[in-house]
């Protein structure tokens, strides 16, 4: 079975539609989702109504927690505090409970996800670098960790015990390998890539690929403008960064 795992949509309806789209074309049956569904984009509401169609299996991000109130926001910058005060607003009572409910971390035997890393996932670091790398592998009983929360896609494998980067786009999983994959961003890419980005893994397969997907950009910016977001949040989703 192909699945299909999302993250950092952040209110971004247009490109969670257009990625959706594109995992069914890929024939994905079943949808995970790492993480900041809300945040910094026009639609929270209709993300979240999307992720509960899907049926994905969904977990916490910092700001889906920061609009629920359950992590501080005192360290979010303006703009994404704004964005915090802004979604809170426009959520019912049950997308609020749905949020507030989501646990930290997903596992099944084929996978585990986390927003950040499995290392404390409560404190939502950033998997940046090698030695939070192998924290997580550590932790891992499953072949394949998937992560969001840089918004910046990245594959990392271990080895024998060492750790490297991989291709960013393309894995086969080995028996004696692990890896990590951060699926980037749906909805607010940063890694100068505008486009949507999200990762198709087949278990069965033993394949795991991090694709790309355009959607109306425009429209996108149009409605966080509209909202009365901060303007920067609609200029970053052109440069993706
Ligand atoms: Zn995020």
């Amino acid at each position: 079975m192909r699945y299909g795992i999302i993250a950092d949509i952040h209110g971004n309806l247009e490109a969670l539609e257009a990625v959706i789209g594109a995992c069914q074309q890929d024939g994905v049956r079943r949808y995970f989702c790492a993480g900041d569904i809300v945040g910094y984009g026009a639609d929270p509401s209709a993300c979240i109504e999307k992720v509960l169609e899907l049926n994905a299996e969904c977990i916490a991000g910092n700001h889906d927690w920061g609009v629920t109130g359950k992590v501080s926001v005192d360290r979010f910058n303006p703009a994404a505090q704004a964005a915090v005060a802004w979604t809170q607003n426009q959520l019912s009572t049950d997308e609020m409970k749905y949020l507030n409910n989501l646990e930290l971390t997903y596992s099944n035997k084929d996978l585990v996800m986390v927003h950040g890393t499995l290392n404390k996932p409560e404190t939502f670091q950033y998997l940046t670098d090698m030695t939070l790398a192998s924290d997580t592998f550590y932790l891992m009983q499953q072949p394949v960790c998937f992560l969001g929360h840089t918004h910046v896609p990245q594959i990392y494998v271990k080895e024998d015990d060492k750790v490297n980067f991989a291709d960013v786009q393309y894995a086969e999983i080995k028996e004696n390998q692990n890896y990590i994959v951060n699926v980037g961003s749906v909805g607010q890419p940063r890694d100068g890539n505008a486009l949507a980005s999200y990762a198709i893994y087949d278990p069965d397969l033993e394949r795991v690929e991090i694709k790309r997907t355009s959607y109306d950009i425009e429209k996108a910016q149009k409605k966080i403008l509209n909202a009365g977001l901060p303007e920067v949040l609609a200029r970053r989703l052109s440069i993706g960064q």
